[in-house]
């Protein structure tokens, strides 16, 4: 009956590709970042395909804070969004990001799911589409850096179109002279 339990697992040779947002606004929010991502892809589980560049960025939501710096990853991953989840967590903690703290308040290393293939996922963990994206112009901008035509699974827009409409105030980005 094995080939009844494989069909069950996720099977560890498929490859999916993944968007991932990285931001910093606590302590050296390169080192952070740059380690955050070296980190993230140290073996084939996550192979870095794309980084955008850097930019310096307005905080949202939380406004009595730091600007942010932050970037776009394009990830290969033989990881399920879960595990994905779970070592952006780990990674996350080993740079000492807590659990404790403002929501959406100061962070040594930001690390979110934006799209894993064109998955629509809900779960108490997991959200994808991550489910402010399409607001947040430190999250599109990046992607769109990396690659504009990336289509949006719900809102069926790529995220240049979403990019190109967003009303949003009061999230200026400085790009950045730096970078890993
Ligand atoms: P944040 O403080 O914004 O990093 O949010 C972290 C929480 O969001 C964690 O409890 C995650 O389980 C949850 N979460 C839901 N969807 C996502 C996603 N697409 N990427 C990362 N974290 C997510």
């Amino acid at each position: 009956m094995s080939g009844s339990v494989g069909i069950l697992r996720y099977p560890s040779e498929t490859t999916s590709t993944a968007y991932i947002s990285v931001g910093s606004n606590l302590g050296d929010r390169l080192r952070n970042c740059c380690d955050g991502v070296s980190a993230l892809c140290a073996d084939d589980a996550v192979r870095l395909v794309a980084r955008s560049p850097f930019y310096e960025t307005e905080p949202v939501d939380y406004l009595d804070q730091g600007w942010f710096l932050n970037a776009a990853l394009k990830v290969q991953t033989t990881l399920a969004p879960e595990a994905l989840l779970d070592r952006l967590q780990a990674v996350q903690h080993a740079r000492g990001r807590t659990a404790a703290g403002v929501r959406f308040g100061p962070r040594t290393l930001d690390l979110d799911i934006i799209f894993y293939d064109h998955l629509v996922l809900q779960t108490p963990r997991l959200i994808l589409p991550h489910p402010r994206m399409h607001k947040r112009r430190f999250v599109l901008q990046p992607i769109c850096d990396i690659d504009g035509s990336v289509m949006h699974p719900t809102l069926g827009r790529t995220v240049a179109s979403i990019l190109n409409q967003l009303v949003e105030e009061g999230q200026t980005l400085r790009p950045c002279s730096f970078d890993c």
